[in-house]
């Protein structure tokens, strides 16, 4: 399917110089969200994923979908504060200044097979940070899935040593 069509390009957003690529006016489609999901699936299913991880707060609509239709597990990674268990964290740097990602620290069992999975690659400090969180839990990332991949920021180099599946290319 030609998923690009679906995606609207929104100029100056959320500030000056980005062409923000949103998402929504894909999910809004029912059927394309579900062929989006299911090629995902298809990936994830040759990996043998057995548990999907995303980012908050767009990983999760792709995270969620994907693993509920793969019957496995979801584990959502999100900013410090708001997981109430105990967690593992990670802080990267972002354009401006740093940001922190936590993970459940019981979440997954060392040796899983993980799918990781968000909206987007940028320049991938988001996934690089969420896929450390996975490691430090002893996880085995066996694939990391995209709707959106935008070539021109390389965030594929900082995922040279994984599968990547991206529906979208910028
Ligand atoms: P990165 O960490 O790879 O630089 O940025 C990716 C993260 O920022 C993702 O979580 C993604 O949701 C968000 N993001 C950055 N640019 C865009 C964009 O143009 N569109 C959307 N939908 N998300 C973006």
């Amino acid at each position: 399917m030609d998923y690009e069509k679906y995606i609207k390009s929104v100029m100056d957003f959320p500030s000056k110089g980005i062409n923000f690529r949103d998402i929504t006016s894909l999910l809004e489609e029912g059927p394309v969200y579900q062929s989006a999901i299911n090629d995902l699936a298809k990936f994830a299913k040759s990996k043998n994923a057995e548990i999907v991880v995303g980012p908050e707060a767009r990983g999760f609509v792709i995270g969620g979908p994907l693993a509920y239709s793969l019957g496995i597990g979801f584990v959502p990674v999100r900013k410090p504060g708001k997981l109430p268990r105990e967690v593992a964290t990670v802080s990267y740097e972002k354009e401006y200044g740093t940001d922190t990602l936590c993970i459940h620290k019981d979440s997954i069992k060392p040796g899983q097979r993980v799918i990781v999975t968000d909206d987007l690659l940028a320049t991938g400090g988001t996934i690089e940070a969420t896929i450390k969180l996975v490691k430090e839990l002893g996880g085995i990332v066996v694939g990391v899935v995209f709707l959106i991949e935008l070539t021109e920021l390389n965030g594929s180099e900082l995922l040279k040593d994984y599968d990547v599946c991206s529906l979208i290319k910028y």
